[in-house]
Order: C-alpha cells, then structure tokens, then sequence
C-alpha cells in the first residue's frame, strides 16, 4: 500500500489516452505544504488565506502574511500557488471584524464585498502577495465574484498596489495572473464576460451547489438535498468551462467534488484543466484519472447533461465509467 502510493505520488497526472489534468491540493497556510508534496501535489490550487486571519485578536501585519506567503511559494518552488485573498464571513466570523448578526451571513457582508468596503485590510493584503511574488509562481484569486462590475473593482485596488510597490521601489512581479472564483450561480451564467477580463477561472463547488439549490451548505436538515449531481449544477460547470475555453482561459475547480471519486470522471470528461482537493484526496484521485479514458468521459458528461435527475446521472455515471 504504501509503495504503491509512493509510485503514485511520482507518476504523470494523465488519462489512459494522455490527457492531461493538473492535481493540486487545497491549504490553509505553510504548514499544509509538505503533506500536500507528499501525497503529490504538482500545484496549491487554492490557499484559504483566511485561516492566517483566524484565531488571532487583530488583523496580520503585512510582514506576517508575507511571510507566510513567501513560505508557500519557497516550498511549492516553479509549481504554481493560487492565493484566494480574504473570504471571510459567512460561516467565518473574525473577533476584530465584527459584522454583526445577519440573517442570510452567506448572503451577506462576506469576501469581496468586505475587501472592497475595507479598501485598508484588502490593500495590506495585496501588497504583501505582491511582494511574496518574486520568490515563486504565484496567481492571485478574488472569491465571491458576483459579475464584471466586482472584478474590476478588485484588479483597480490591485493595480493601486502595484503602483505603490513601484513608487516606492519595492520589488514584486507586475504580471501576476488574476483570477476569480466562480462560486454564484450568476457568475458562471455570464462568465463569457467575466472571462474577457479574468486571467483563469476556479469553480468554488461547495459555494456554486448551495447557491445554485438555496440548500445553506451547513444546513444538516437540508443535507440530503445538496447534490453534485444536480443537472442544474452540471449544466452551470459546463457553460463555466466551455465560455473560459473559448476565451482561451485556463479553468479549475476547489470545491469538494474536485476530490470525489464519483465526480473525478464527470469533471475530466467536462474539460477542467485542474482538479484542487485536500491533500488527502489526491492519491486516490490520480489512481482513478489515471483509470480513465479522456474521449470516453468527454462522451459520457455530454450523455449525463442529457438526463432529468440527479440519482439517474448518479446512476449513469456509476454503471457507464469504470
Ligand atoms: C468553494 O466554495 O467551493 C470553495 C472552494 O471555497 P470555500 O469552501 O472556502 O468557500
Ligand atoms: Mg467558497
């Protein structure tokens, strides 16, 4: 088991037929870095960097964070290094911040929205991504876009920053990409727009199927509605993937399902670039792609567009992909 996994960790992340898509691993700071090399992880998909914000009594400094981002990128070398910027709220409440009660907080005062109202917090955080920048391979990914209006808002407060780190002499890498999460169900329905001014795409599952079916994510009551399988949340991704290929951009996915075995062949077949999973995940995940014939899935997602329900597309997908 453990040989098998160590072969795993270096074998190409490719279908029977080559295809290739990139596997990496979701974090939450430095310290998840080598568990995700271990288990193979050839990029950081996703860095959460809320978690640097958490369980502390006030905002960290520029110098803290760049640290922490620097760390990253030193560790993950030339591989590339997704950093969200701050998604707070909604389940994530800081002792500093205080947002007050809300009565939809995932509907709420969360993410961009407060970056963008928060210009002081937001512009600590971009100068001290933008100075990490030079010590690795790092893109830059806004979450909670909601249309094109935000994501101009969000690359202005960005340039703001390059500007100042220029004036002041500041070294750092002006051409870091800038992508966005498509995590509303809004955002993927227009994301022919949104991909004319967004460098990549990265589909935020866990936020795209409770918005899509209005089922709150930790809602246990309502668990047994939130479904994957959804043709609603099928037909969202794929719109997501074909409209960022046709603008030529590169399209992935960090919601949960990314690491689910039962979705692995939908979502290849579908033509995402990247599947972003805990790092836990990923040698199962690279197991079953490496299964996996590209022009078999391509044609069995296209079949499960076509069906009425969740369990028959659960149904299809189980019996037709081994
Ligand atoms: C998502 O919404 O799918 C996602 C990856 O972001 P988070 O789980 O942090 O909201
Ligand atoms: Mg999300």
């Amino acid at each position: 088991e453990r040989a098998q996994l160590a072969a795993l960790k270096n074998a190409p992340a490719v279908t029977r037929d080559g295809h290739p898509v990139e596997l990496a691993a979701n974090i939450g700071g430095p310290k998840e870095v080598p568990l995700a090399l271990e288990h193979g992880a050839t990029a950081i998909g996703l860095f959460r960097t809320e978690f640097l914000y958490m369980d502390q009594a006030s905002a960290p400094s520029e110098e803290q964070q760049f640290k922490a981002y620097q760390s990253v990128l030193a560790q993950m070398g030339e591989r590339p290094v997704i950093v969200r910027t701050l998604d707070i709220g909604g389940d994530k409440q800081l002792p500093y911040l205080p947002i007050g009660a809300e009565l939809n907080p995932f509907l709420g005062y969360r993410a961009l929205r407060l970056c963008l109202d928060r210009r002081d917090l937001f512009k600590t955080q971009l100068r001290a991504i933008y100075r990490a920048s030079v010590h690795g391979n790092l893109r830059i990914m806004f979450p909670m876009v909601s249309g094109v209006e935000e994501l101009r808002a969000a690359k202005a407060v960005a340039a703001e920053v390059r500007e100042e780190l220029a004036a002041a002499g500041i070294p750092f890498r002006p051409d870091v990409p800038l992508g966005i999460m498509i995590e509303i169900p809004a955002a993927a329905l227009i994301s022919d727009l949104l991909a004319q001014e967004a460098d990549f795409f990265s589909i935020g599952t866990n936020d795209l199927i409770q918005y899509s079916l209005a089922v709150d994510r930790t809602n246990q009551k309502v668990a047994a509605l939130y479904n994957p399988f959804h043709p609603g949340v099928l037909r969202l991704l794929k719109l997501t993937v074909d409209n960022a290929h046709r603008a030529g951009k590169w399209v992935g996915l960090c919601g949960e399902t990314g690491g689910d075995p039962r979705l692995i062949p939908v979502l290849v077949g579908l033509g995402l670039d990247e599947l972003s999973m805990n790092a836990g995940a990923l040698p199962a995940a690279k197991k079953r792609l490496r299964e996996l014939d590209f022009k078999a899935c391509a044609e069995h997602a296209r079949h499960a567009l076509g069906l009425a329900t969740a369990a028959e597309i659960e149904a299809y997908l189980a019996e037709s992909i081994r």
